[in-house]
């Protein structure tokens, strides 16, 4: 039977029926076949602790007893006025100021609307153009689209349609770069700002690691170079931590490879350990204090429906307690010398001729292919394995729940390779 259900980034014609999860626990998930699937993805990189986490599935049956739902807008309650406190504790210093909603691609709106009043409300109303790089994913709302990379990325199509901002060169220098050979990059992103600063809000950033755009590995000198470059256009910084938060790139946040904040930075995927849909938007108070005005234009007018939901905010505070009581950063370091053992040193595969080159940072390893053509069938073979890997274009990647074990890694980076012949 046909089945009304409409699946994302598929292809109608030619999707086949997708396999049915009934169940899972830790990394692995069920399906209805009897198949057990080791998730090599943790579910679009944010079921941080693995599926039926016992903490955390308690969390949310004890909220759901006392409050599932309640606006915030003109009310408040103690789940929303904790995790703020919370995530203002644990974020780089000054982001003080925590505005919910419920999804990344939201939490990035909210990000960009807030940055172009800010400017509004600063007397530089001309300031309502954005500033991004290629290889940018910032979500799929029509507001995020139009920052994204308009070449390679997913939404091209849509180009005459979305508001015309400003784009950078995607930075080059990898992760463990000199400072020297950042500078290029730098450059590239200072002459967009001496030519365009005057029109420019914000430069948005998915800081270290363009995710969806490639997985592309960036040096935290970019960062620090970036925050100046900003400080001397008055331009604001907005970090899309909405992939790297909450430990993927090695540290809590990816801004604290750099020893920076951020004027506004955006968390979703792993801030509720993918348990419920939800997101913040941190400011500090510099861009707060803007908004603080008798005029009709002072308010930010804004609030996602479910914004602050109780359930959400309590199963993201459980979610944080677990992270930093079972010394989640100390197994996100092992499952990291995992990688870098089974793929950045393994010689015969980065000589395979398909291959381009292999990254790795944090819990996050990619195999980048010359041509996409090669990951045809790799998805089909790794389930034959045990193992749920979905690459997209040319890259082949793992972002495991950080309860992977180091043997069940090591299981995902060899169908990994043997699913390219290596
Ligand atoms: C996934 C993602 C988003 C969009 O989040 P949604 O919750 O899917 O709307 C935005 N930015 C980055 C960097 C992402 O990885």
């Amino acid at each position: 039977m046909n089945s009304p259900v409409w699946h994302p980034y598929a292809h109608l014609k030619t999707q086949r029926p997708p396999p049915r999860v009934v169940g899972g626990e830790g990394a692995h998930f069920h399906l209805d076949s009897g198949e057990t699937l080791l998730d090599a993805t943790c579910s679009w990189w944010c079921m941080i602790h693995g599926y039926a986490h016992p903490r955390l599935v308690a969390a949310i049956r004890e909220q759901a007893g006392e409050l599932c739902h309640v606006m915030l807008g003109g009310l408040t309650h103690e789940p929303a006025e904790r995790l703020a406190r919370e995530l203002v504790r644990i974020t780089p210093p000054g982001l003080d100021h925590v505005f919910f909603s419920d999804s990344g691609s939201v939490g990035m709106e909210v990000a960009m609307k807030m940055a172009l009043q800010y400017h509004h409300l600063q007397g530089k109303p001309e300031k309502r153009r954005l500033l991004s790089l290629m290889k940018a994913y910032h979500g799929d709302t029509l507001g995020c689209m139009a920052v994204c990379d308009p070449e390679e990325g997913m939404h091209a199509l849509f180009n005459d349609a979305l508001p015309r901002h400003h784009f950078a060169p995607a930075p080059r220098a990898g992760f463990d770069a000199e400072p020297e050979a950042v500078e290029n990059d730098l450059d590239g992103l200072r002459r967009v700002l001496e030519r365009h600063h005057r029109e420019i809000a914000a430069l948005t950033m998915e800081p270290l690691l363009q995710a969806a755009g490639g997985l592309n590995m960036v040096s935290p000198h970019y960062l620090r170079g970036a925050r100046k470059l900003c400080d001397e256009f008055d331009v604001l910084l907005i970090f899309d931590e909405v992939a790297t938060g909450f430990g993927r790139t090695g540290r809590l946040f990816a801004a604290d490879h750099a020893g920076l904040s951020p004027d506004i930075m955006v968390l979703s995927k792993g801030l509720t350990g993918g348990y419920l849909g939800h997101a913040a938007t941190l400011a500090t108070g510099r861009v707060h204090e803007a908004f603080i005005g008798d005029g009709p234009l002072h308010a930010f007018m804004h609030g996602p429906t479910f914004m602050g939901n109780p359930l959400a905010c309590r199963v993201a505070l459980e979610s944080l307690a677990v992270f930093e009581q079972e010394d989640y950063l100390g197994r996100i370091e092992r499952l990291n010398g995992v990688l870098r053992r089974e793929l950045l040193e393994d010689e015969a595969l980065r000589a395979h001729p398909a291959v381009a080159e292999v990254r790795v940072l944090g819990a996050t390893a990619v195999i980048e292919m010359r041509d996409a053509a090669s990951l045809a069938g790799v998805a089909d073979n790794a389930r034959r394995q045990g193992v749920w890997l979905r690459p997209f274009g040319r890259w082949l990647y793992t972002m495991p729940a950080y309860v992977t074990s180091e043997e069940e890694l090591r299981h995902i980076t060899r169908v990994m390779k043997a699913s390219i012949g290596c």
